[in-house]
């Protein structure tokens, strides 16, 4: 069998899923030629399989390290759960349990043998590598060998090493989601990887919803998320262990299912609460930064932040452990004013690194008060929070993504004008001599001794904010640095300097706003677009697997994902057959449960008298395409519009408030196969659409776009008889999709 069928047939035989996800086809291609390969891909966009495949094929052994016992426990459970032999080697075990997987191995038990970084460079370990035949060197969680990344871990530099005393050399893969060129670069050199191929995904998780809330009461406004989410799983990030201990004791005493996790517990209790969490005895996880990372659950509906994180790197990881299932999960952060103070004082006072010197740690504090600025900017902008996020790791999108809090427009503003000109003359009037501190001590009024030696009391700007609160001036501020009015100075001590731009507002020529309270979304709930016709047999499909979990002593979503279940509700299958088409089924587990759920889906059937089947088992794609297809009619055309803009009209007018990227998803699908759209890599080598062949026709057209460092990208529009076109399509569209 070639490579082609071979990993297509895996695909479906092992992990039950007949297409593989963006990336995943041509990095196992690039890895099965030979070639060291680095993927960058977001949390839940399937990097396992990228490297589980290649494994399978090769002839011989695939050595995986991964940073954390936990992580490498879930996946090989979840390996053997799909009939796929493999074993890790970790201090949590016996020499002699060591002994007897690394004997096993040199027979050719298993396919795929996993190692902390540790072990690599033991001796039992090494003997073992010498004589074996090790087809793929595997480095999951690479961004641990780079010193820029938040999970630096030294032992990661041993992996070079490692290799280098290898007889021969297998192929190198390694995989984070981590996507800054530093780290890039630092994996790359570090591992030594000569030409490597190197694929960088998409960022953007289109089923995460973004945004941030500044309540009030914190926790009122934390109980609202979670019983909007009733019988959801969640995570809450604090900023303090103090904080989780706080937050944790109220939800229990308010009668939530809750667990926590922080540094200061025991090694006992941690793993205790963690596994109540894992095995879905707790649903609710109230922690500090300490608990994720090895966490695959993949069943998270809600991540909250009830402190501000002190990065985008951080965010985007934490909030990244929300719907790795693929299903609609939502990302919110309680913003409060004290949460950058916070993280301030934890920067300045963080734990000292002995191994590092005093300049490399001065640039670090630059740099992570820098990442803290921009951290911040994001809690305050008006703009679309996903395009924020994505512009941040490097990627260009539309303004508007339709599935965020700002562009949902659920923010209240306020005009800052007058208070921004006060602040930028009092800069001016200080002489652009001072920092942050002392121009707010100004503005102020402050009768400290420093303001008055320096004679600044006699500024005709002294005290003009006398009634605004400091944390009020610092978030004007902040703004006026986000819109390029003012920006800090690169010295040791920056001091405030305005630039040309802010004479604008010292005129009175444009007018400021900035976002103040975020309204609650109670009354929004997230719609699951599959739709839930089949709430009940969902529940029952849940207990069964929660059974199987109990029995197993599995965590429930290694059994299955929500994401498989909810496939179940929609294909509703009768019998094996149908049973393997249903999406994360393979033989084994169709082998291992699945009668318990055919029969589930039959009683379920006789006793709701389904028969005529065809609507059931039509897919989530053609149930949406219906949906919007009913609504055409009332929607309304724009002069110029994006697809995206386009589809929120389509799913207005259908009176529904979700599914507008998934609705993207399905029309461009379509306009790309009849070439109207195409695809190609842009200067980053993210794939993104372009208008086709023929694209006239279609009434669609793009504009060029330069960006800030001068990279060209394209903003693809549809006319007015191109809305028109794709509204008048509809019928054509189900039609595709009912055929592949
Ligand atoms: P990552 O390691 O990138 O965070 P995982 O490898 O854990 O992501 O995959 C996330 C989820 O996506 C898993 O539940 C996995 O089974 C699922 N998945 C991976 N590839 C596919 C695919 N081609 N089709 C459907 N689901 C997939
Ligand atoms: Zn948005």
């Amino acid at each position: 069998m070639n490579n082609y069928n071979q990993k297509y047939g895996i695909l479906k035989e092992y992990f039950g899923y007949t297409t593989f996800r963006g990336g995943q086809e041509q990095i196992i291609d690039a890895v099965l030629g030979g070639r060291n390969t680095l993927g960058i891909m977001p949390t839940g966009a399937g990097k396992s399989i990228c490297f589980q495949i290649p494994a399978l094929i090769f002839k011989g052994i695939t050595i995986v390290v991964s940073p954390l016992i936990s992580l490498m426990k879930d996946q090989v459970e979840a390996l053997i759960q799909n009939g796929i032999k493999a074993a890790y080697i970790n201090s949590s075990m016996s020499y002699a349990q060591i002994q007897k997987v690394l004997y096993n191995a040199s027979y050719g038990m298993y396919k795929m043998i996993y190692v902390t970084p540790e072990r690599l460079c033991g001796d039992e370990f090494m003997n073992f590598s010498m004589n074996t035949d090790i087809s793929m060197l595997t480095i999951d969680e690479a961004h641990c060998v780079s010193q820029w990344g938040n999970d630096f871990r030294p032992s990661y530099l041993r992996i070079a090493e490692y290799y280098k005393a290898l007889p021969y050399k297998p192929v190198i893969s390694a995989f984070t989601a981590t996507a800054t060129d530093e780290v890039k670069g630092d994996i790359i050199s570090s591992l030594e990887m000569k030409d490597p191929f190197v694929f960088t995904s998409g960022f953007d998780r289109s089923n995460l919803y973004f945004s941030v809330e500044k309540p009030d009461d914190k926790f009122a406004a934390l109980t609202n998320i979670i019983k909007r989410n009733a019988g959801k799983c969640g995570i809450v990030y604090c900023g303090t262990r103090k904080n989780v201990d706080e937050v944790y004791e109220r939800l229990c005493e308010n009668g939530f299912s809750a667990a926590r996790y922080h540094a200061g517990m025991t090694d006992d209790d941690r793993k205790n609460s963690q596994n109540d969490f894992i095995y879905d005895r707790k649903n609710i996880m109230v922690a500090t930064n300490a608990f994720g990372m090895g966490i695959d659950k993949s069943n998270v509906s809600f991540v909250v932040h009830y402190n501000m994180p002190k990065d985008m790197e951080s965010y985007y990881q934490e909030a990244g452990r929300a719907g790795r299932d693929g299903e609609p999960a939502e990302c919110i952060i309680l913003y409060g004013k004290s949460d950058v103070r916070l993280n301030q004082y934890i920067i300045e006072n963080g734990e000292r690194n002995e191994e590092i010197d005093d300049f490399t740690r001065e640039e670090i504090r630059r740099r992570d008060m820098d990442r803290l600025k921009k951290m911040t900017f994001y809690c305050t902008i008006t703009g679309c929070l996903r395009r924020y996020i994505l512009k941040y790791f490097g990627e260009e999108s539309e303004n508007y993504c339709g599935s965020c809090g700002n562009c949902d427009g659920n923010y209240e503003t306020a005009d800052i004008t007058v208070d921004s000109q006060k602040i930028i003359s009092c800069i001016i009037r200080a002489k652009q001599r001072f920092g942050v501190n002392v121009i707010i001590s100004v503005l102020r009024g402050s009768r400290s001794e420093r303001i008055i030696n320096l004679g600044l009391d006699k500024l005709t700007t002294y005290g003009i904010m006398k009634d605004k609160h400091t944390d009020y001036i610092r978030e004007v501020m902040e703004h006026l640095e986000y819109k390029g009015y003012i920006f800090s100075s690169k010295d040791k001590y920056p001091v405030l300097k305005v630039s040309e731009k802010s004479r604008e507002i010292l005129k009175g020529e444009k007018t400021l706003i900035m976002k103040t309270v975020h309204k609650e979304r109670d009354e929004i709930k997230p719609v699951n677009i599959t739709n839930r016709e089949h709430d009940r047999l969902y529940d029952e499909l849940r207990r069964i697997r929660t059974n199987i979990a109990l029995e197993q002593r599995m965590p429930a979503y290694i059994i299955f994902s929500d994401a498989s279940l909810s496939d179940m509700c929609a294909r509703l299958p009768r019998n094996e057959k149908e049973f393997l088409e249903v999406s994360g089924v393979g033989e084994r587990k169709l082998e291992l449960y699945g009668k318990y759920f055919i029969e589930a889906v039959n009683n379920y059937i006789s006793v709701n008298n389904i028969s005529d089947r065809t609507e059931e088992s039509e897919s989530a794609e053609v149930r949406l395409l219906r949906e919007a297809a009913e609504a055409a009619g009332k929607v309304k055309t724009e002069e110029k519009a994006t697809i995206t803009q386009l589809c929120r009209n389509i799913t207005e007018a259908a009176g529904k408030d979700r599914g507008i990227n998934k609705l993207r998803d399905c029309i461009t699908g379509w306009l790309l196969n009849n070439e109207y759209l195409r695809e190609e890599k842009n200067y980053r080598g993210v794939t993104v659409k372009r208008a086709g062949r023929l694209c006239e026709q279609a009434g669609i057209f793009e504009e060029k776009r330069e960006g800030a460092a001068g990279q060209i990208y394209y903003n693809v529009y549809y006319n007015e008889a191109g809305q028109r076109f794709i509204l008048d399509s509809f019928d054509l569209i189900i039609e595709y999709y009912k055929h592949i």
